[in-house]
């Protein structure tokens, strides 16, 4: 049998397992036409909790009911469509099937044989561009700036760090326990990494694990580690709003500082974006991505969760910090 996971219940603030349903349906066979995928990796992303609210935004709202979709990496048993054949991989926004037909749409072939086919999950997918896109886009760095990067300890996170210092910035992490924090200056090659949950005062330490200032701060997360970092932006600073993880889970925002006069005391530029507005830039974002990965400039660090049945619990997971790098589940 195939097993399916459909979003159940539409969560209210944090979402648990009950949100989930795991059913199970007849393996399908491929159609002229189509190809017969087994699933091999599942991503788990924190943006799927916005498509689990019934709202308006850039993607279209989860059905209740209906298999639940994200990255994956699938390989192909049975092939009926000219260009694939069996044991090819693929990667594409698949469902959470065991195994499903596809007409090959929308899917890119991955080689194992290049990098690790987790990896284009992280580090060459998704991740690894809204990480280098976001900050070279967004926050041009330039040799000898200082860059802040919360949500430091994550997929997203700890490659915009090893960008930051490839390009000659000072980078300064910020994450959520001690051991993340000592990951980030040893394997990560951080200047300093502040642990959000221990420290006294993360606007000073801020201060001073930056004496120069901040000219760059990638928002991974929102609320008030972000208001910490802010109140040491220094002028003509660029702010790349990539995440706000501490928000997703609210059922009512939460009201900060006013940003108004501080952006413009400061001359800052704040601004939002969805990887998807630089897709025309994804070619060469990857080629560079894959050439440093290459020649060991660039590394990754991946939570591997066995089992297709607790794809739901490693999302869940990415809210209490249980991921270092990429969360992603083996089937
Ligand atoms: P991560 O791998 O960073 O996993 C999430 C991490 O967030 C956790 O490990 C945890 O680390 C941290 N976290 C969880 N809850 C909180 C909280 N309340 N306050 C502070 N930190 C928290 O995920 P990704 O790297 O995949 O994504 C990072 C961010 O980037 C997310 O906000 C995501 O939505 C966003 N994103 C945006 C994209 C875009 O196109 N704009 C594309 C991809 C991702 P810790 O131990 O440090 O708390």
């Amino acid at each position: 049998m195939n097993k399916v996971i459909s979003l159940d219940k539409r969560p209210k603030g944090k979402p648990t397992l009950h949100d989930f349903k795991i059913t199970s349906e007849e393996i399908p066979t491929a159609n002229d036409g189509e190809i017969l995928l087994k699933t091999v990796y599942v991503s788990v992303d924190p943006y799927l909790r916005g498509r689990m609210n019934d709202t308006k935004s850039y993607v279209p709202p989860f059905e209740l009911n209906k298999p639940i979709q994200s990255g994956i990496i699938a390989e192909v048993t049975e092939s009926k469509q000219e260009g694939f054949k069996n044991g090819d991989y693929v990667t594409g926004n698949l469902e959470w099937k065991e195994y499903q037909t596809s007409n090959g749409k929308n899917l890119q072939k991955v080689d194992g044989s290049i990098a690790k086919l987790s990896s284009y999950l992280g580090i060459l997918g998704m991740t690894g561009l809204t990480a280098y896109l976001g900050l070279t886009e967004i926050g041009v760095p330039k040799e000898g700036e200082t860059i802040v990067v919360s949500g430091a300890g994550g997929a997203v996170g700890t490659v915009v760090g090893q960008i930051g210092k490839l390009l000659g910035c000072r980078v300064v992490g910020i994450t959520g326990s001690d051991e993340k924090a000592a990951l980030l200056t040893s394997k990560f090659k951080f200047d300093e990494a502040i642990n959000y949950n221990s420290t006294k005062d993360l606007k000073a330490d801020i201060k001073s694990t930056c004496p120069q200032g901040v000219d760059i701060y990638f928002d991974n997360v929102g609320g008030e580690i972000s208001d910490a970092v802010l109140a040491n932006i220094n002028k003509y600073a660029r702010l790349p709003v990539c995440g706000a993880i501490s928000l997703y889970n609210k059922t009512e925002q939460p009201t900060g500082p006013r940003l108004q006069p501080l952006l413009l005391t400061k001359s800052a530029t704040m601004r939002g974006f969805i990887i998807g507005d630089f897709s025309e830039k994804f070619p060469a974002a990857t080629e560079q991505l894959t050439k440093w990965l290459s020649e060991d400039k660039l590394t990754f660090s991946e939570t591997i969760v066995e089992g297709f049945d607790n794809i739901p619990q490693a999302f869940l997971d990415l809210f209490e910090g249980k991921n270092k790098g990429k969360m992603i589940v083996k089937i």
